[in-house]
């Protein structure tokens, strides 16, 4: 056994390699089904609703996982409406996230009967309310307030500082409360923030939430009283050396700072949920080794997984057989032409030609941030459910790449 792979094991990724080609993502159900009841059962007993954030692997089956769990979703766009809808989620038990809804967005979600507009700015909230009238709806809303707290992770993965595009400024929150009151359409919930992402620190969200407390209650003062506080997503996993707090620590601060308030809690984690129970299953092309550097080329590219190229993060590379030789380092890099596409720099491994390898924790940000970059088709999906392999998406085909497109006339 190879327990570098689990919850994978080395004969199963052979026969899925055989069988539907590499690259391919490969999901493990159970593991998806732990991290959901993590969550779950650490607020056991209090109000709460778990929204996966559905930009983390809108995969139709995973969304279709998580619905049967009682999960309700976070989006970003009609896209992910749409995909929810399809895959068996509730509207009523969604959020709506984004700085950018287009109106079109708006209408689709008032119409299908969206839980909570996350809404980040005061033309949006106008433009809510008018859009709602015009319907003759009143639209559930909570203000994405900017804490500005510093998660502490990547730069382009932290959202919570004053100067992001995410939110609206801590100091205008009350004012924009106040507003919302006032405008006839809109009915106003809740309150939500999400920091950044990627988080392993504890404290960054303790922060936060004090913030939002405070809000929280001087709204009650003022008559406003909001019934869910949603605290966003960002809970980190371990990918390298990264401790992360465990859910159950993560979930008993926020408690802690809650109290005895009776608040509704909407969490909305993505990559915890995801992030671990993914693999990127590749095939080394070619081993090149050289005077400077050794490359090793594998099938899989920036293109499927670009979490290395655009934040230099890291991820585990696993042969799924290990060669009883001496390793080299490799660069393991893909076949784009880009030398920003890598999969993972300076690695000790022992390869060969052919040889399969698990690049590790690709469940979040992996296929969901995919592209055809190279006119590469995106890869095959899989999930291993009870025993069983079950194919849940096809290898794109290369027809469909230019599918929607047109010659010029003559
Ligand atoms: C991306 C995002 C999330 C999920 O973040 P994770 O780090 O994957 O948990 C949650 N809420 C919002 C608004 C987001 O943009």
């Amino acid at each position: 056994m190879n327990a570098a792979l689990l919850p994978f094991d080395a004969a199963t990724l052979v026969m899925i390699a055989d069988q539907y080609g590499t690259p391919c993502y490969v999901y493990d159900a159970e593991t998806l089904a732990r991290n959901y009841r993590a969550f779950d059962d650490a607020l056991h007993g209090k109000p709460h609703q778990i929204c996966y954030a559905v930009k983390a692997n809108p995969s139709l089956a995973i969304l279709q996982l998580f619905a049967g769990f009682g999960a309700g979703f976070d989006i970003v766009s009609m896209g992910e409406l749409q995909r929810v809808l399809a895959a068996g989620g509730k509207a009523s038990q969604i959020v709506f996230s984004g700085v950018g809804k287009r109106e079109d967005e708006i209408v689709f979600a008032l119409q299908q009967g969206i839980g909570c507009f996350n809404v980040e700015s005061e033309p949006e909230l106008y433009r809510i309310n008018r859009l709602a009238a015009d319907l003759g709806l009143r639209a559930p809303i909570s203000l994405r307030v900017n804490p500005d707290v510093d998660a502490g992770t990547h730069p382009y993965i932290s959202t919570g500082l004053k100067e992001n595009k995410f939110g609206i400024p801590h100091e205008d929150a009350l004012r924009l409360y106040r507003l919302a009151a006032s405008l006839p359409s809109l009915e106003t919930i809740g309150i939500d923030c999400h920091i950044g992402s990627q988080l392993t620190e504890i404290t960054p969200f303790v922060d936060a939430l004090d913030r939002i407390l405070r809000l929280v209650d001087a709204l009650a003062d003022e008559g406003i009283v909001l019934r869910h506080l949603d605290l966003g997503g960002g809970l980190g996993i371990r990918y390298h050396e990264e401790t992360p707090p465990p859910v159950v620590n993560y979930v008993a601060a926020i408690q802690q700072k809650l109290g005895q308030r009776s608040l509704t809690l909407l969490l909305e984690p993505g990559r915890a949920l995801v992030g671990n129970a993914g693999i990127l299953l590749t095939r080394v092309e070619y081993l090149k080794p050289g005077l400077e550097k050794n490359f090793a080329i594998v099938d899989a590219a920036m293109n499927d997984l670009m979490r290395p190229a655009l934040y230099e993060a890291w991820h585990a590379i696993v042969p799924v057989h290990p060669r009883d030789a001496v390793p080299v380092v490799w660069q393991v890099v893909g076949p784009v032409c880009e030398t920003g596409d890598f999969l993972g720099h300076d690695r000790q491994l022992a390869l060969a030609e052919g040889d399969l390898l698990a690049i590790k924790s690709a469940g979040a940000y992996g296929m969901s941030m995919s592209s055809n970059y190279n006119s590469r088709p995106r890869a095959a999906e899989v999930m291993l459910r009870d025993g069983e392999v079950v194919p849940i998406r096809q290898r794109e085909q290369i027809h469909a790449l230019w599918r929607d497109e047109r010659l010029l006339p003559d």
